[in-house]
């Protein structure tokens, strides 16, 4: 074939298989506009997960006659002066959403602007355009997309379920309220109840997107270095999620996703979040506009600093203050001093005896242990006020275990027990977590997990998507002895549990799957991801840290750890016990022959 211009229309669909992924995606687009047309309210409304209507309502500039015959023409834009890319203030400046959109859906735009008498409309379907028409309304523009992807059936085959992709409209509309908290965000349509958040100040906004939970578990942020300056909120290391989705990162009013302000964050966390959780956070950096290029990807969620390795240390000095700020929340002192003899050697050595190093104690506490002390020192970051709780001394037994005869609990958490020649250190939780887990795996193996039945069904309030994605799941739950019912558009009726679990905390079990599967996000794949299920599940059984044992049943979990596989970490990869042996205690007192 012989080489030869494309014609438009073509061109704006190679164009919007960029721009336009998904709903989502449009909606992004066109309250972008919305924001950069100085609207001051802002209506979203989206039928059939977006697919067959979404709708943008704003009071902004509108578009005379001529402006909007241009605006669904490919590369035309108001916000670009032509000499370039260098200094943009604007959420857009490609010029090309309404084109691809125009391209892709039945499009109608209808504007109109502060001075005229009427407003106009102009149609655009795959990228046929109408002439202009006369239409009533307010100063503003509306613009409606129906049937989206309609003559794209490789693009609609890849699309969710309705209700994943009304979810993942309702995250975008999140990040785009939070950037522009002086903006009234209305988030309406049959995919959903209606969202109402007035504009205000940030803190506010902050608190009606992530709610009072968030905001009362966390300190604010506020750091300039090298020319960035840091603001937001960020999450206590306690207040930790399941999934990213509570993590909001903005650069000079713009939600991104990007690589270095992720890093950081993780950097910043990661000695007090494990590794398979995530902090709570909103971040907003504001840097000089001319030291950021957006112009990376069309969605332009991606971006690329001049200086990231000034922006990565701003961030991670932001949050570390903060945190630090924070520090008395978190924790006691009294672990702090536990963890810093096992994480800084040097500190502990220098007020306490020279005979042993924190090197080798160290060695020494992890020997026997898949894991290493770089995830060993956090497991005792969540030890609460100290208490302890002995029982009577009972001579040691003829018979000896491997992992001992309980003689105390510390902490309500941690099991001490001898053997022959060892103390043994046993995290109650992480343990039980692995037992719970293994349990389920057999039972499962031979029919669905048996449950128990709650006498008053337990009424949690969530998020509506987190409700639909749950009632989705349901029946793969029922498999795994959790019944749960959707109970009005925002709360959610558990029924039954996993009787594995005993007097489970059902609140926070159910708001862990709700993450879980927001995370996952495809139901269909639902059945695959059981194993991640049920160590979700494990994570909240009976015998959390916190609780009372009794020397039998201390005995019980030891016997039975014994006999688990797997059972010397935790489902999270973490040591259920430690070993010292008599040898290493010697040598910590100095004892060594
Ligand atoms: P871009 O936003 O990159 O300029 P778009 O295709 O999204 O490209 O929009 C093209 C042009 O149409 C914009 O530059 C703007 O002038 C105009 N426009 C789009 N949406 C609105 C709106 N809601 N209010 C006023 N003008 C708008
Ligand atoms: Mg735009």
């Amino acid at each position: 074939m012989p080489i030869r211009q494309l014609p438009e229309d073509l061109i704006n669909r190679i164009a919007a298989g960029e721009v336009v992924e998904r709903p989502a995606s449009v909606v992004k687009e066109l309250v972008e506009n919305a924001v950069d047309a100085g609207a001051s309210r802002i209506i979203v409304t989206t039928a059939g997960g977006g697919r067959n209507l979404i709708r943008i309502e704003d009071d902004g500039s509108g578009m005379d006659r001529d402006d909007l015959v241009l605006s669904v023409e490919r590369h035309a834009t108001s916000k670009l002066a032509d000499d370039g890319l260098d200094d943009i203030r604007t959420l857009g400046f490609r010029g090309e959403a309404l084109a691809s959109i125009g391209a892709v859906a039945h499009l109608t735009i209808s504007s109109r602007t502060a001075d005229a008498t009427t407003g106009l409309r102009i149609e655009v379907d795959r990228s046929r355009k109408s002439g202009v028409a006369p239409q009533a309304m307010n100063r503003g523009t509306i613009v409606e997309v129906r049937d989206l992807f309609a003559g794209v059936p490789a693009r609609l085959k890849f699309l969710k379920s309705d209700r994943a992709e009304a979810a993942a409209v309702a995250d975008v509309v999140k990040r785009l309220a939070m950037a522009n908290p002086d903006v009234h965000f209305v988030l309406d349509g049959a995919d959903r109840s209606p969202t109402n958040w007035p504009g205000g100040e940030l803190n506010g906004r902050v608190m009606q997107v992530m709610g009072a939970d968030f905001t009362e578990n966390a300190v604010p942020l506020a750091t300039t270095r090298h020319g960035v300056v840091v603001t937001g909120l960020a999450g206590l290391p306690t207040y930790s999620r399941a999934n990213s989705l509570s993590q909001f990162y903005f650069v000079n009013g713009r939600s991104v996703r990007d690589k270095v302000l992720l890093g950081a964050v993780r950097a910043a966390y990661a000695d007090f979040v494990f590794r398979d959780r995530f902090p709570a956070i909103a971040l907003f950096v504001s840097v000089d506009p001319a030291a950021v290029d957006v112009n990376v990807h069309p969605a332009k969620t991606e971006l690329r600093f001049r200086d990231a390795g000034g922006v990565r240390s701003a961030v991670i000095r932001a949050v570390l203050d903060a945190l630090a700020e924070a520090g008395y929340r978190a924790s006691s002192t009294v672990a702090e001093d536990v963890i810093s003899a096992f994480r800084a050697p040097e500190m502990a050595t220098a007020n306490s005896s020279p005979a042993y190093s924190g090197e080798e104690l160290r060695d020494s506490v992890v020997e026997g242990v898949a894991t290493h002390s770089a995830s060993f020192a956090p497991a005792f970051a969540g030890l609460a006020e100290p208490s302890a709780r002995f029982e009577a001394f009972e001579p040691a037994p003829a018979e000896t275990f491997p992992l001992g005869t309980a003689r105390a609990q510390m902490f309500e958490n941690f099991i001490v027990a001898q053997n022959g020649d060892s103390l043994v250190l046993v995290d109650q939780h992480a343990a039980h977590e692995r037992l719970v887990y293994e349990k389920f795996k057999t039972q499962l193996a031979s029919g669905p997990v048996a449950s128990q039945m709650q006498l008053i069904p337990v009424v949690i309030e969530m998020p509506e998507e987190d409700c639909g994605r749950l009632e989705e799941a349901a029946p793969t739950l029922e498999r795994l002895g959790l019944y749960l019912e959707r109970f009005g558009p925002r709360a959610i009726a558990v029924r039954e549990t996993p009787a594995l679990l005993g007097q489970a905390d059902i609140d926070g079990l159910v708001q862990d799957l709700a993450d879980g599967l927001a995370e996952w996000d495809s139901s269909d794949a639902l059945a695959d991801r059981l194993d991640a299920i049920i160590a979700r599940m494990a994570c909240h059984g009976s015998v959390r840290s916190g609780r009372v044992l009794r020397v039998d049943e201390m005995n019980a979990l030891l016997r039975e750890m014994e006999r688990t596989p797997h059972s010397g970490q935790c489902i999270h990869g973490r040591p259920t016990y430690v070993e010292l042996k008599k040898s290493d205690l010697e040598r910590m007192f100095g004892r060594t022959r």
